[in-house]
């Protein structure tokens, strides 16, 4: 039955990877940093969570931690009235990534499926990238860090928001993202696959403290 769940999983799911670089071994650790009890838990408790959202759009939401598969990926579906989210393993062995980081990551998915326009796919709802970012900061990330515990949340949302964004950046080759190198990007129109790990990391930043989605991908 478990296996195929997975299988039912791998072969349905968009994955949204933002991969370009193949080679992340010194990041990647050999056995987790976070737990294989941990990370379903996280997942578990996310989706107990988030459930108001997929209740108002009358589908289930379902949050799986795949233990078994090696890559630091995450993905996401809408189908069969529910909306589905997918992490990977390879994400709890990345030392960029911590429980508090996991959960932006999960947030980033859940702003795929609540996070309104601009839509990156219109046919099952799916918001552009940077939607999701903004969402997932916005609405989503001081509950998720409750779900963990209640202390110091405020410089909690901000190093989560560093860790994704130093992923983000080594999976790209690019220099770690700063709140002193904002990007210089100005779109002409916005774009809906995924912006710079920078860009990315002002628009984290733009959601938490209620700024405008930033021009680099955002043209209103
Ligand atoms: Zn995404």
């Amino acid at each position: 039955m478990k296996i195929k769940t997975i299988i039912i999983f791998l072969t349905t799911f968009t994955a949204f990877a933002s991969f370009k670089l193949t080679n992340k071994r010194d990041l990647t650790t050999k056995y987790p940093l976070i737990s294989k009890s941990k990370f379903k838990r996280i997942a578990k408790t996310f989706e107990k969570e988030f459930m108001d959202f997929s209740n108002e759009k009358n589908e289930d939401l379902l949050v799986y931690a795949d233990w078994n598969d090696p890559s630091a990926d995450m993905a996401l579906a809408r189908r069969w009235e529910t909306a589905q989210i997918l992490i990977f393993r390879g994400l709890a062995h990345r030392r960029e990534i911590d429980p508090d980081a996991l959960m932006l990551i999960l947030c980033h998915e859940l702003g795929h499926l609540y996070g309104g326009y601009p839509l990156k796919r219109e046919s099952d709802e799916i918001a552009a990238e940077g939607q999701a970012d903004y969402f997932a900061t916005k609405y989503c990330i001081k509950r998720a860090l409750l779900l963990i515990d209640n202390k110091n949340i405020n410089q909690r949302i901000r190093n989560a928001i560093h860790s994704v964004g130093n992923f983000l950046a080594n999976n790209w080759g690019h220099q770690l993202p700063s709140l002193k190198t904002p990007s210089t990007i100005i779109q002409d129109q916005t774009i809906m696959d995924h912006p710079t790990p920078q860009c990315r990391f002002d628009t984290f930043f733009a959601g938490l403290t209620d700024q405008e989605r930033p021009r680099c991908w955002f043209k209103e």
